[in-house]
């Protein structure tokens, strides 16, 4: 893959933005080049446009090199930008899997990108031929999520594979749930393969949805045309540092996990008992997909009773489905015993 070929040529010739904190790294005992306000610490000072400390914290983590990471406003930063830097507006075009997340295909309409999708097989799966027979010349990004939302499975990996290898632009998948899949991340693949960006996000295991941070693995110089045009401090200094706080709790995190697992098939053994569930589907992501008989009467009945879950009853391939968040074991109780009068 040749970068320079995709990256839309306004960005590759930009100049970008060189705040004070680019011009001088380093420690110094008085700092009056920033105009900042001398009280107030440590809210008064810019915060590290590129994050290296929290970096280097996720870095040991997830085993990623510091240079290949880029940290984002949730993984809606990453999402959009790089739309920014690869699509021409009117003339580029991605390809994503349908059904998916919808942040994808919203990003494209705002910038007036092509929206290509290719639907799922009957087992919610991927067929990489399907996927590359309707990219052409101009299409620059290939969207997958896996464990995918809302289906909740876990895409084939060799075809997976095959995408990265025969596609010449850009393979974007994002592994918001990877955490609770016992599939292995694609991070291991980024050596082998430049044109790969992987997503994660601190919103879902990690308990952290509030704070904002998302998180793109990928090539060095993928990495750096996304700095490149990011907001230059686009992580502010409470997210940092709630974030490497978190980094030291990863046992409580692995608990969480763990709680939530065992939810799940918990959830999913109760479900079953209910005859109007038709369908449960596979689940590699701390969320459950059901088919039942009525879904809009479901939904309708449960938020009466303070409870809401997703319907997603009009999403392609979905029909008569709900989604349900695994939640605490108090809250799955909750929801199994009012679906019960449901039925
Ligand atoms: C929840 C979710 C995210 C998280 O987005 P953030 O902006 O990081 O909160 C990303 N991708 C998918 C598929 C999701 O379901």
């Amino acid at each position: 893959m040749d970068i320079n070929k995709l990256v839309r040529k306004n960005i590759a010739e930009l100049h970008p933005y060189s705040c004070a904190r680019d011009e001088f790294k380093g420690e110094a005992s008085v700092y009056l080049d920033a105009n900042e306000n001398p009280w107030n610490s440590p809210y008064n000072r810019y915060p590290d446009p590129l994050q290296w400390e929290l970096k280097e914290g996720i870095s040991r983590l997830k085993g990623v090199a510091a240079g290949n990471i880029f940290l984002g406003n949730g993984s809606d930063e990453p999402i959009d930008l790089l739309y920014r830097a690869f699509c021409e507006p009117g003339t580029d075009n991605v390809v994503a899997i349908e059904p998916t997340y919808g942040m994808y295909k919203v990003c494209a309409g705002i910038n007036n990108v092509e929206y290509r999708t290719v639907g799922l097989n009957d087992r919610f799966d991927i067929d990489a031929d399907a996927l590359l027979k309707v990219c052409d010349a101009n299409t620059k990004l290939i969207w997958l999520c896996s464990p995918n939302n809302p289906t909740g499975n876990s895409l084939d990996a060799q075809q997976i594979h095959r995408l990265i290898q025969q596609f010449s632009g850009i393979v974007v998948l994002d592994e918001a749930y990877i955490d609770f899949s016992e599939h292995e991340s694609f991070a291991a693949y980024l050596q082998r393969y430049t044109n790969l960006v992987i997503l994660q996000t601190f919103s879902k295991a990690w308990g952290s949805a509030a704070i904002r941070l998302g998180m793109a693995f990928a090539d060095t110089a993928i990495i750096q045309v996304l700095n490149k045009i990011k907001y230059p401090y686009n992580i502010n200094i409470l997210t940092q540092k709630q974030a490497l706080k978190l980094l030291e709790q990863e046992k409580s995190v692995s608990n969480w996990i763990d709680v939530l697992l065992k939810q799940r098939s918990w959830l999913r053994d109760a479900l079953s008992e209910l005859s109007y569930v038709k369908q449960i589907y596979p689940s590699d992501a701390n969320f459950i997909l059901i088919k039942v008989d009525d879904a809009n009467a479901l939904y309708h009945f449960l938020v009466g009773r303070g409870i809401i879950v997703r319907n997603r009853n009009t999403v392609s391939l979905c029909l008569g489905c709900i989604r349900i968040t695994v939640g605490s074991p108090e809250e799955n109780k909750i929801l199994i015993d009012t679906m019960k009068i449901f039925g």
